[in-house]
């Protein structure tokens, strides 16, 4: 298999583990840099993420523009386009519409690090984009990308979040430990004061979350439950 078959095919997997996981909805999309290239590839608009294969994938430039594919971009492409252009380090980007990480923006909380899977992203609190209208304009993806800044992840008040990592495996464990952060501090804040992270906590658990092995272990974690419910024939 060729290595942009080989991306393709992680992708496809990607987008249904998302919405077995429930990070994305009838939308939502993950994309990944071509490496050698200035090529990316993305999940096509109109297919459900429950059953994207890797002939769904679609290839976009720097501009944003399909080069290659049967589908037409999603469109929010631009906070991927738009990331990119500014994040050399960046290797992959997701689009989330994550119910948890949406709920403590509507309360306008901070999402900070108060237990392991939210030591990723931090320290401090994960940036929030308040605009809550669609990113449809590269004028708009340009401000999620400042937002965003040289950091994990950005939240979209009352819309979602923009996560990004250093390939498919990794973004993907990222979107699954962002939603899993706001869902404990949200169940925590219902019982009162939430005792946070020390930036010292923070460094010493991140080191632990970033290892190549952890993040395939969530990764193969994941690809298992879905074979498990049946969510990926045809990949
Ligand atoms: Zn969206």
């Amino acid at each position: 298999m060729s290595e942009i078959d080989e991306l393709k095919k992680k992708l496809a997997m990607a987008c249904r583990m998302l919405f077995l996981a429930e990070l994305v909805d009838y939308s939502g999309h993950i994309s990944v840099r071509i490496p050698g290239t200035d090529r990316f590839l993305i999940n096509g608009h109109p297919i459900s993420r429950a059953e994207v294969t890797p002939d769904d994938i679609v290839t976009f430039d720097p501009e944003g523009k399909r080069v290659e594919g049967k589908w037409n971009l999603p469109s929010e492409l631009p906070m991927h386009s738009r990331t990119y252009r500014v994040r050399d380090d960046v290797q992959s980007v997701a689009h989330l519409h994550n119910r948890m990480v949406v709920v403590l923006s509507m309360a306008d909380r901070p999402l900070m690090p108060a237990s392991n899977p939210g030591a990723l992203f931090g320290p401090g609190p994960i940036p929030v984009y308040h605009d809550p209208a669609l990113i449809h304009t590269n004028e708009q993806g340009d401000e999620v990308a400042r937002t965003l800044g040289a950091r994990d992840a950005a939240i979209l008040r009352g819309h979602g979040s923009i996560v990004v990592g250093q390939s498919i495996e990794w973004t993907f464990a990222a979107c699954v430990d962002l939603e899993e952060s706001a869902a404990r501090l949200c169940f925590a804040s219902t019982l009162g004061p939430v005792r946070f992270y020390t930036d010292d906590e923070v460094n010493r658990v991140s080191k632990g979350r970033k290892k190549l092995s952890v993040i395939q272990k969530v990764w193969d974690h994941y690809v298992a439950k879905a074979r498990l419910a049946g969510l990926m024939e045809g990949v």
